[in-house]
């Protein structure tokens, strides 16, 4: 992690809470010691004040034992009340370490959003505007026109799928996206999509399809369908050209979706992160693939929205598998 925050600002440091820490802690201490000195000294006077008094007192010894037990009670009092400070304090401290972790880790992401988006969008729409002016300003024989075409196509369908998922997750999280159940023969639907989206794959044999018919669920199709192209998508990106395989079963009264790759796989540590809004793994400053980080956030609201869960795991012999589990219509 840099030492930068949102929009290139300072990020706050947390020494500052340490620091006050330390001196509420110091500043208690001294104060618990002078109370304990404080009742030392009150516990002497009365001794004195008590054998001044009445030295040859017969109770002398009863008194002067009762005085000693009043005195080991207040240090009790204080130790025991200074005990309970110090764990709220650190428990306190804990806490707004904790918040401050958290906000660090925002502003990190929302560095790398920002970062990433720019690219995201900049990125294509640059290449496209070199294609269209080489087509408009130089004479080309058809097949390389074909080929600019597309290209351009390419990254343009690479900018609607960014934008697409952007516009989703802002209407999902304010509510804009109502989830409309209809009843899905989620075999065909996913069977149809994948042919029609990854035919390239498929053809080159790179993408294999294991799709058990019949499997009928009460599901948004927007959202199923946002659900297996980000998957998908992703397998391709990270897959490092291995295989990529989707399965389609039913498992009692959930179906299960698997998407699985060959790629670098993903350590266990960041099994739970990828699933947050805007988490990239490592840096954006060093990062080679294309991504914004929203993407599976929003496969994640999309299986949860519709009594779903989503999971990921080590594929085997290599690479990951996220395994997406939503119920079906019961026959
Ligand atoms: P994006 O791909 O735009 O970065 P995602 O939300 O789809 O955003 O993914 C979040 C992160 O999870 C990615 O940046 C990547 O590090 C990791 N990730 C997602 N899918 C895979 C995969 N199939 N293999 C390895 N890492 C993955």
């Amino acid at each position: 992690m840099n030492n930068r925050g949102w929009l290139g600002m300072k990020r706050p440091r947390a020494p500052l809470v340490y620091v006050l820490g330390i001196y509420v802690f110091i500043q208690f201490s001294w104060w618990a010691f002078m109370l304990v000195d404080l009742n030392a000294e009150i516990h002497q006077l009365r001794l004195e004040q008590l054998i001044a008094f009445a030295p040859f007192s017969p109770e002398l010894h009863i008194q002067k034992a009762d005085l000693d037990e009043k005195l080991t009670m207040r240090i009790w009092m204080v130790l025991g009340e200074g005990a309970v400070f110090v764990f709220i304090l650190i428990l306190g401290f804990w806490s707004v370490q904790k918040s401050i972790a958290k906000e660090l880790a925002l502003a990190e992401q929302q560095k790398n959003f920002l970062l990433s988006i720019t690219h995201e969008l900049k990125s294509p729409l640059a290449a496209i505007k070199l294609f269209l002016q080489t087509l408009q300003t130089r004479k080309l024989p058809e097949e390389k026109k074909e080929q600019l075409y597309a290209k351009a196509l390419l990254d343009t369908d690479r900018l609607e799928k960014l934008i697409e998922n952007l516009l989703l997750v802002n209407k999902v999280e304010s509510g804009g996206f109502p989830i409309t159940k209809t009843e899905v023969d989620v075999s065909s639907f996913v069977l149809e999509m994948a042919h029609h989206t990854y035919q390239k794959q498929i053809e080159s044999g790179r993408m294999e399809l294991e799709i058990h018919p019949g499997i009928v669920a009460n599901l948004d199709q927007m959202a199923l369908q946002s659900i297996v192209i980000n998957l998908a998508d992703n397998a391709i990106k990270y897959g490092a050209e291995g295989k990529i395989k989707i399965l389609l079963d039913k498992s009692f009264d959930d179906f299960v979706l698997s998407v699985s790759d060959e790629g670098v796989g993903i350590v266990k540590e960041e099994k739970e992160k990828i699933f947050e809004r805007f988490y990239r793994e490592g840096n954006e400053d060093v990062r080679k693939t294309k991504g914004t980080g929203i993407g599976l956030y929003l496969v994640k609201l999309f299986v949860e929205k519709q009594g779903g869960t989503i999971s990921v795991e080590d594929n085997i012999p290599r690479g990951s598998k996220f395994i997406v589990r939503l119920p079906t219509v019961s026959s």
